[in-house]
């Protein structure tokens, strides 16, 4: 969508600054109040959602130049976490992360995208992974668990791996505790040994055409194969097979799960049982892309009447985060005997990012990790022993900002423990 179909909502903002902070009547206490990691950073209105909608109107009425080096700068030191957008919208009917979005399409369009993220969109062009680093090669993870190809035999469950896990040979083992709990449960599970990227990041990271291209590509081929379920333990992948693709209109005939939702169900049907004991107090994070945006997606066409109040003909349902993929993870560590769960201040939608979102990690290390270690220090003010999440991308940056400030904390993802109890 062109950045002018959003004019009307980034001239409803009307600077309130809600967007920087969680709702007041939800606050839990004094500590956590800030949900921008990028206002809490740069400390300049500019690098806020509402912020970053003024910035829009400049450059539609020309104001602003596409190719200045300091916009580059405020518009790609945000995660894309939608954390503004919720709080926004908690109050407003308008929308702040889409017209983001737009905002970096054109500058991906006028050439002024950061150009670590050019690179990462020719490796998905020429069907690699969405990755600066890390090559340890394709289905290797999966070369001893005589799991099916999926490509070659037909399977009820597609298990996409992801980019992040299949890339990094540190992250493997959540993919085969994966696979060995569905062989558990006697499900007829497959994967691809050149699985495609989901080419979700490079939609956050305004590559669009890029992004619906890859959407159009998989699901031609995903389609045909005629499996009921695909599962998935990255939430990146998942906002894109479930929200990003039905927004492009390639919505697939299968139902995409994320394996907190596909691991839950199984255990509330008895069909993994776990029953060994896991003393460990536990956090739980939400990641973005399962949390508040891993909400569906909700189609809808008309237009906003013209006049101070909003309204909208027909009347417009907003997505402000709170359908998210937020029970299914909490009742499985629930039913994990000797766990016990603590909830962060910041949860659920208005949880804080991990740090690593909207090509953030890549372009800029340094404040990914700073916003890491927020989340981890909420983590550790709960007492908890252990971070669990729900994303490689998470995981693996909570991992380096705990090592890089000695902390005493562990972080799993959530079939790790599932595994620990049942395996
Ligand atoms: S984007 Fe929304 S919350 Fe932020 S200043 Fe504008 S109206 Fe307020
Ligand atoms: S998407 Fe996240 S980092 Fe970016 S402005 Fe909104 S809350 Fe801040």
């Amino acid at each position: 969508m062109g950045l002018e179909e959003f004019r009307d909502d980034m001239t409803t903002c009307c600077r309130c600054s809600a967007c920087k902070f969680v709702p007041l009547e939800t606050l839990k206490g004094y500590d956590h109040v800030n949900i921008c990691p990028s206002i809490s950073r740069f400390d300049y209105r500019a690098f806020s959602g509402g912020g970053r909608l003024g910035i829009g109107v400049a450059l539609l009425d020309k104001q602003l130049d596409y190719s200045s080096p300091k916009l580059r700068e405020i518009i790609y030191n945000c995660q894309m976490c939608g954390a503004c957008d919720v709080s926004c919208k908690y109050a407003m009917d308008m929308e702040v992360l889409e017209p983001m979005n737009a905002i970096r399409s054109e500058m991906v369009k006028h050439g002024n995208a950061p150009p670590a993220l050019d690179k990462m969109i020719t490796s998905l062009k020429n069907g690699g992974p969405m990755l600066l680093e890390g090559n340890a090669g394709q289905g290797e993870w999966a070369s001893k668990l005589g799991v099916k190809d999926y490509t070659k035999q037909s399977v009820q469950v597609i298990y996409h791996a992801g980019c992040r896990t299949r890339h990094d040979k540190t992250r493997w083992a959540v993919a085969q505790q994966t696979v060995k709990l569905m062989q558990k449960a006697n499900i007829d599970v497959g994967i691809a040994m050149d699985e495609p990227c989901c080419g979700g990041r490079a939609y956050q990271m305004g590559y669009q055409t890029e992004a619906a291209d890859k959407a159009r590509s998989n699901m031609e081929s995903i389609n045909k194969l005629g499996a009921k379920t695909l599962v998935t333990g990255c939430a990146e992948c998942y906002f894109a097979f479930k929200v990003l693709y039905d927004k492009f209109g390639v919505k697939g005939d299968f139902e995409v799960l994320h394996t907190s939702e596909f691991f839950n169900r199984l255990v509330q049907q008895g069909k993994l049982k776990p029953t060994k004991k896991v003393n460990l107090t536990v956090t739980y994070h939400d990641p973005c892309h399962l949390g508040r945006q891993g909400e569906p997606y909700i189609h809808w066409k008309g237009q906003r009447v013209p006049g101070q109040l909003i309204i909208f003909d027909p009347p417009k349902e907003f997505r402000r985060g709170t359908k998210g993929v937020y029970e299914p993870p909490r009742e499985l560590l629930q039913s994990i005997p000797g766990l016990k769960l603590v909830e962060m201040d910041r949860h659920k939608e208005f949880a804080w990012c991990c740090g690593s979102g909207g090509g953030v990690i890549e372009t800029n290390p340094e404040y990914a990790l700073w916003t890491a270690t927020e989340r981890i220090n909420e983590a550790a003010s709960t007492k908890a022993e252990a971070v669990v999440t729900g994303c490689p991308g998470c995981e693996s940056l909570f991992e380096t900002a705990i090592r890089k400030n000695n902390k005493n904390l562990k972080v799993y993802d959530i079939v790790e423990i599932l595994a620990m109890a049942t395996l």
